[in-house]
């Protein structure tokens, strides 16, 4: 929306709140709440200082900063019955008044702008899965390590009691009311598109309480902002049937892990140039993005799967994929081209090793720059050996993924010159706090070690 536009929503509504979010180093919002008496024409070129030493961001030795609202960004909440107008910021830094090069965003932006010579848009179409339980509850103590979970449709435990309804692995696009989370689904959806969020569609997945829902295509900065309005929309809707909703990639051990697969493809004058008459449909920009996307794969995963929990789900037998390898329909492949798109202007392939766990802004950056150095190199995937397999790489371990945050991690280390707008302090900081979130969890005694080691 135009300012001018917004300004005359908030004088006309009578709104008197005016809500500003900004993503911190992990990917979760934070706000404040700006007065609409302290709101006007100004706040958009000067913004609002705010301290940034909770974001998370890199050496932030000076932590003032400035939020901007990106007037694009607005939508209206209703909050206990009172509209509050929400705006997604950048960061700027309070001292040179300019872009932080800290902010998440404005590292996806600057990576957009980047690559305008080889394509002035890039088009991503999320999936977003994830779980609704009623119940979460969990322990870590001196001697203690327990989670209790309880869903509307069956107990972690309920094998034992028969108390599955659905039934293990067999959620797959089911109907009531073995799905039981359709009502809770069409409201989410409602809301998303309430606020001009271009959904596909919704379903339940695999997995117990496990659900879906999908985007159309949507610019990169776009999907990005938008996975964090998914998120917090699900939870809030959720919250007033009295459930819980979760994007950890995988919450139930022996269930399907919850993956964010995103679609993608480059547009150019006005021409998805992923399109053409190479293998399967597909140019040879799009061959040399999906090579650079697999060259880089165990490096962009320090961004894209940044949690110990993302290495969880990436394991053979639950359709999450194990391999930096390309198929057509091999669901273990990191990378699938949707065989069925007939129409060249939606040729597109499927990143599927990304999870929701991520900061978007900074995984997509990371997944488009391996892409584009693939093109720039004019790599080709068939000649490096990243297939196309059509066999199974759960019994064949072709280039496997990385298993650990701390082994993504190390080769970003080793793998970082491509990733040309990210600043070397962001990633040596994100190196250093996600080993250590690794060795914290490294720390702490496993049940399943019980079993095997007590009696060593
Ligand atoms: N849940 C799977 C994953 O973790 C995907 C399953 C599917 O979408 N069919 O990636
Ligand atoms: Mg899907
Ligand atoms: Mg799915
Ligand atoms: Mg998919």
């Amino acid at each position: 929306m135009e300012i001018k536009e917004l300004l005359s929503i908030v004088e006309r509504e009578k709104i008197n709140f005016i809500d500003l979010k900004v993503v911190d180093i992990w990917g979760k919002w934070r706000h404040v709440t700006l007065a609409r008496t302290n709101f006007s024409e100004k706040t958009f070129c000067d913004g609002v200082g705010f301290d940034a030493s909770n974001l998370g961001y890199a050496s932030v030795e000076n932590s003032d900063m400035i939020l901007i609202p990106d007037p694009k960004t607005a939508f209206i909440e209703n909050v206990g019955g009172e509209k509050v107008l929400s705006l997604i910021c950048d960061v700027y830094d309070a001292n040179t008044g300019k872009p932080s090069y800290h902010d998440p965003r404005t590292i996806l932006k600057s990576t957009l702008n980047s690559i305008k010579d080889i394509a002035d848009e890039v088009c991503f179409g999320p999936e977003y899965e994830f779980h609704i339980f009623e119940d979460v509850r969990y322990k870590i103590s001196n001697n203690e390590v327990t989670v209790q979970i309880d869903s509307k449709e069956g107990f972690w435990n309920s094998e034992e009691t028969g108390e599955y309804f659905i039934g293990k692995k067999k959620g797959y696009h089911r109907i009531p009311p073995f799905d039981t989370l359709m009502e809770v689904r069409n409201k989410i959806v409602s809301k998303l598109l309430e606020y001009g969020i271009p959904v596909k569609y919704h379903h339940h997945e695999v997995g117990t309480c496990q659900v879906e829902i999908e985007l159309n295509f949507v610019s990169a900065l776009k999907a990005a902002d938008y996975t964090l309005l998914v998120k917090y929309i699900a939870r809030q809707v959720a919250k007033e049937y009295g459930l819980i909703v979760t994007f950890m990639p995988k919450p139930l051990y022996d269930e399907a892990g919850n993956g964010m697969h995103v679609h993608q493809y480059l547009v150019k004058d006005g021409e998805n140039i992923f399109a053409g008459d190479k293998l399967y449909g597909l140019s040879e920009t799009a061959l040399s993005y999906i090579a650079g996307l697999l060259k880089h794969a165990p490096s962009v995963m320090a961004f894209t799967n940044p949690t110990t929990n993302s290495y969880r789900r990436l394991v053979p037998g639950y359709e999450a994929p194990t391999n930096a390898v390309f198929a057509l329909a091999n669901r273990t492949a990191a990378i699938r081209i949707p065989a069925y798109v007939k129409d060249a202007k939606k040729k597109r392939i499927e990143f599927r090793t990304i999870d929701a766990s991520c900061n978007p802004y900074l995984a997509f950056s990371a997944m488009i720059l391996a892409g584009i150095d693939g093109i720039k190199n004019k790599m080709d995937p068939t000649k490096e050996g990243f297939g196309p397999f059509e066999k199974d790489l759960y019994v064949e371990n072709i280039k496997p993924l990385p298993y650990s945050l701390t082994q993504a991690c190390q080769a970003l280390k080793n793998d970082n010159d491509y990733l040309k707008l990210f600043p070397r302090e962001l990633i040596e900081h994100w190196i250093k706090l996600k080993i250590s979130e690794d060795r914290e969890i490294m720390s702490i005694p496993h049940p399943k070690e019980f079993e095997n080691y007590f009696d060593i």
